[in-house]
């Protein structure tokens, strides 16, 4: 059976990981993409179950208590977290994975699981990204100036990763990433194994 892979994407809030995602996903069929867990409130059109699991902080503990998340991290004032059992199912399955989480969380399973992949998506340049995140229209300016500021904290451990895409057209980078999904499935190895069987 194909063995899933599990790709971990992060990147600053506002780059446009999940217009990426959207792109991808047309082009790749059978990935999991990780829906995490939050004690952020929900943005217009977010739905619980779809974008998050949208939880209040004592529900988030005892989560964090029960050992349900593969990683969980606080940015910006809440908490976000991966919950575990989704993710190992879809790999049981054969499926690949993809985790959309931040810095902390990235290199919390690159200890725990160091053959996942982990790629970085950044701005074409900062004044680009602080466009972005104003014109989504979500966030006061005081949580904007928080989150360029933790961006560019994020980018400098960006060298741990293994891939790094810069989103200045959606087209691109989802192109890019696909690439980086294709090479990583003919790595010799892996491939050496499909033809042993
Ligand atoms: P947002 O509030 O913009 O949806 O997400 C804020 C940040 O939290 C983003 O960098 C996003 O990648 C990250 N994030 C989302 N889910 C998780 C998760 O499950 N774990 C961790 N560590 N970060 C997450």
């Amino acid at each position: 059976m194909k063995k899933g892979k599990t790709f971990i994407i992060s990147g600053p809030s506002g780059v446009g990981k999940g217009s990426v995602l959207k792109v991808l996903l047309e082009r790749r069929k059978d990935v999991y993409v990780s829906v995490s867990a939050t004690t952020r409130q929900p943005r217009a059109g977010e739905e619980n179950g779809v974008h998050y699991h949208f939880l209040d902080v004592d529900t988030f503990h005892e989560w964090i208590a029960q050992d349900a998340f593969l990683e969980y991290a606080e940015y910006v004032g809440n908490f976000y977290g991966t919950p575990k059992r989704f993710v190992d199912e879809a790999m049981a399955e054969g499926r690949d994975v993809i985790l959309e989480i931040d810095v902390q969380g990235a290199l919390q399973i690159a200890q725990k699981r160091p053959e996942a992949i982990l790629i970085f998506i950044a701005p074409p340049s900062w004044s680009e990204l602080e466009r972005r995140l104003t014109a989504r229209g979500t966030d006061s300016t005081e949580k904007i100036q928080k989150r360029l500021l933790r961006a560019k904290v994020e980018c400098q451990t960006a060298s741990a990763y293994h891939y790094f895409v810069i989103n200045d057209t959606i087209e691109n980078a989802a192109g890019e990433l696909n690439a980086i999904m294709t090479a990583e499935h003919c790595r010799s190895m892996d491939r050496m194994e499909i033809i042993r069987d």
